[in-house]
């Protein structure tokens, strides 16, 4: 899955996600990837996300949803992502997820959940790739 939350220097943004799908999935299944909400959201006046991970659970929570409106209610991009995947662990336990928010600053956080996840930034110079690891959050934390 490639998730990608870009601002353009005039500030608009944009968010989206492509996907092969989840293993062995029957055919004409459709996957989180392309739901808005829950494969990605973005409000250019708040902040973007992307999300991979068991996309037949994740859709039902939509969880970039959550994690952009998380940002407008003033959580960082880190904690917004935590939220998100937190209301998921509560109801699901085992489930694998990992999202990307960035807000219209160009803050960037993220949050996973099942095993640990990796998302890259290119900054504003466009001259550096940071890659980010995150472990796996704690429902309870
Ligand atoms: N979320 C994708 C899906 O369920 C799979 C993935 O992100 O790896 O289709």
């Amino acid at each position: 899955t490639i998730s990608m939350v870009a601002i353009h220097s005039s500030g608009v943004m944009a968010a989206g996600t492509s996907t092969n799908g989840a293993s062995h999935k029957v055919p004409g299944r459709v996957g989180d990837g392309p739901i808005v909400g829950s494969g990605s959201y973005v409000d250019g006046e708040v902040g973007g996300c992307g999300a991979t991970g068991d996309g037949d659970v994740m859709m039902r929570f939509l969880p970039c949803y959550q994690a952009v409106e998380n940002l407008r209610r003033g959580m960082s991009p880190t904690e917004a992502a935590e939220d998100a995947v937190k209301r998921m662990l509560r109801k699901y336990p085992r489930i694998s997820s990992g999202i990307v928010v960035v807000n219209a600053k160009g803050e960037h956080g993220g949050a996973a959940s099942g095993w640990t996840f990796t998302y890259a930034v290119r900054g504003g110079n466009m001259n550096a790739t940071e890659v980010i690891t995150v472990p796996p959050v704690d429902a309870e934390s």
